[in-house]
Parts: C-alpha cells; structure tokens; sequence
C-alpha cells in the first residue's frame, strides 16, 4: 500500500499476574499522508496501547505485538531501539494529555525543547535556544524570548500542553500522535489547542493520529475516524460518515454522548450506559454485547456467539462490526438517533 501510515493485522498482548491481557486485536488502519486520523473509544479501548506500539515505546518485558507497523513503507515492528530511538522525537513524536508527566520540572521549558533538536541536528546550544525561541512563538506563547527560561511549574496547564507541542514538532517530524491532548484543559483552551494543532499541519505537513474519549473533539479536527472498543476496531470512515450515518450502536452511543452545537434546543446528553468488559476475559461474540440495546434485534443468540466482522456498511469506505442489517441501521438511525 501507498499509505503513510499502514498498520495491518496489529495484535498486542500483555502478561499480568492475572493472565495475558488481549489489548489490540487484529486492528487494520492508514494515515495519508498530511490528513488526520481520529481514534476514539473509551480508556481501555486499546487506542493508546496501539498508539505507542506505533512509536515503540510499550514495554517489551511484559508486552508482545505481532501484525505490521510501515511508515512510508519501513517496517517498524522488530526495529532496535537504537533505529526506534532515531525516529522518535524526529520523524515521529508524540504528545499526551499530562504535560507535567511529559516535561521535566528540573529544567527550563527552552532546553527541553531545544534538547531533540540538538540531539537529531547536532545543532549548537545557542542555536537550540534559538529555535527553541522560534517554536515556542509557533505555538503562541507571548514573550517567547522571556518565557524560554521559564519552568513548567511557571506556565498554566494550556501554556504547559503549547510548550509540550513545542517539543514535539521542534524537528518537523512528519507523524505526531496526540493522545488525549485536550482532555485536561477547559472548553476554551482545548479549542485553542486543536486550532494550533490545525495550523501547525498546516504548516508543517504533519500527518496526525488524534486520540480521544470525545467525539466531538474528532468533530473539529479528524479526516477520517476509527471507532475501537475492546482492543477492536468496531467502526470506520470518513468524518462525515462516522458523525452524520453511524452505522454502530457503540457510535451511537457515543454520538448521543456529546453535545449538539446546532441544537435549537438543549439535547440532554446520554452517556452509555454500563462500562467497557475487561480484557482479561473479554465476552463471547460482539464484546459490545453486554451493553447493546439492540442485541435483542439480532436473530437468535448471534450477538453473544459469534463476533461480527468488521465490513462494508453503507459505503465503500466506511466499516462496521456489527450484526444488525442494514434496513435495521438504517431505521435505527433514521427514527431514533439522528432525532436525538
Ligand atoms: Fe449490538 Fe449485536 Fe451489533 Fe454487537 S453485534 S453492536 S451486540 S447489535
Ligand atoms: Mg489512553
């Protein structure tokens, strides 16, 4: 495939004291290049388990992944950590939804992020201040020439997750992989947030992986979206696809769990009900079972015997595991949740 991205057949298994924990199962995506992907679920969905196989930073310890990682066609899966190590930082960088985590309270906001661009240019200290500087204005911190000497302890929580971006981007890797990255911060901050996140692909060409709870987070950013519960991918589409004709009772959930902006009235927000299945012992047939409000539509005991593979919904693109067919989805959708 001519993808960006390629992620095929990923399996990714952890061993607890408990038993081998199933987190990734046979999940299959791309990322073009430039475009975004958003992948949403809820925590325990596997999305950031296999967010940091892509970057190679789970645990080899306790951690095996079999399938496929290409990026622009160099497998990465089996790479040393030396090659990984290369790649990190420079052609690929992540960042998280804790910035007091991910920055050092040790050392100025200037040197962590000058510091993976000395690393992979070789560039001077003087030059890394400078850049420093220069990303630091990229992400709209005011007075960036003052604030490079700053500590994280000395920024807000938005100015800390503009300075973490900073660091991210500082060598122009041409895949970033935000993982919650607005979760902890207000309304107003978390659009700020994306719009930046926005401009800098703009920019830069980035191809993003946006990883979130929040549909309507995807909303404002996500070309394409892959739905994933249960270490599954459970649906997949365009944007367009995966907010205006879901074709999932989970996407449906998760569509009536956010607000409406256009709303002429206040829609009260649904959460879904129930909690995500363990993955120790996952259930029979469609995990998404235990919770589903329509299972009962399905002929026989299907929903909990057999697991519904992930294919066509209503167009060509756009996939969905599930087994109702398509005149109920589309009924359902049509007469219950757009209305919603
Ligand atoms: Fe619900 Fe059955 Fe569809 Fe799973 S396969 S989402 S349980 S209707
Ligand atoms: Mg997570």
């Amino acid at each position: 495939g001519g993808a960006f991205l390629s992620v095929r057949d990923l399996k990714v298994r952890f061993r607890t004291e408990d038993g081998i924990v199933k987190a990734v199962n046979e999940l299959n995506f791309d990322l073009e290049a430039g475009k975004t992907l958003g992948i949403v679920g809820e925590s325990g969905s596997g999305k950031s388990v296999s967010n940091l196989a892509v970057m190679g930073l789970h645990n080899p310890r306790n951690t095996t992944i079999e399938g496929s990682i290409a990026l622009e066609g160099q497998e990465l899966l089996g790479l040393p950590q030396r090659e990984l190590e290369k790649l990190r930082g420079n052609k690929m960088a992540m960042i998280f939804q804790d910035s007091l985590a991910a920055l050092s309270p040790y050392y100025t906001i200037g040197r962590q992020i000058a510091e993976p661009f000395m690393k992979h240019t070789g560039a001077s200290k003087k030059e890394g201040r400078a850049r420093a500087v220069e990303m630091l204005a990229k992400v709209g911190i005011p007075q960036p020439d003052k604030r490079v000497d700053s500590y994280p302890h000395e920024f807000s929580g938005g100015m800390r997750q503009r300075a973490m971006i900073a660091m991210s981007l500082v060598c122009n890797p041409k895949l970033l992989i935000a993982d919650e990255p607005t979760t902890a911060l207000d309304v107003t901050v978390q659009a700020q947030i994306v719009d930046l996140l926005k401009d800098l692909q703009q920019e830069f060409g980035t191809s993003i992986i946006f990883i979130t709870h929040d549909l309507g987070v995807i909303r404002e950013i996500a070309d394409d979206v892959l739905v994933m519960y249960a270490g599954r991918a459970v649906e997949r589409g365009t944007m367009r696809e995966i907010l205006k004709t879901p074709q999932h009772p989970y996407g449906w959930g998760l569509l009536s769990s956010i607000p409406r902006i256009n709303a002429s009235v206040d829609v009260p927000l649904r959460p879904i009900p129930g909690t995500p299945p363990s993955l120790l012992n996952p259930p029979s047939g469609c995990a998404f079972n235990p919770r589903c409000e329509y299972r009962e539509l399905v002929i026989g005991d299907k929903c909990r015997t057999e697991r519904p593979p992930l294919e066509r919904a209503d167009t060509d693109g756009h996939l969905s595991a599930c087994h109702l067919t398509p005149a109920q989805k589309q009924s359902i959708l049509t007469e219950q949740i757009l209305p919603r």
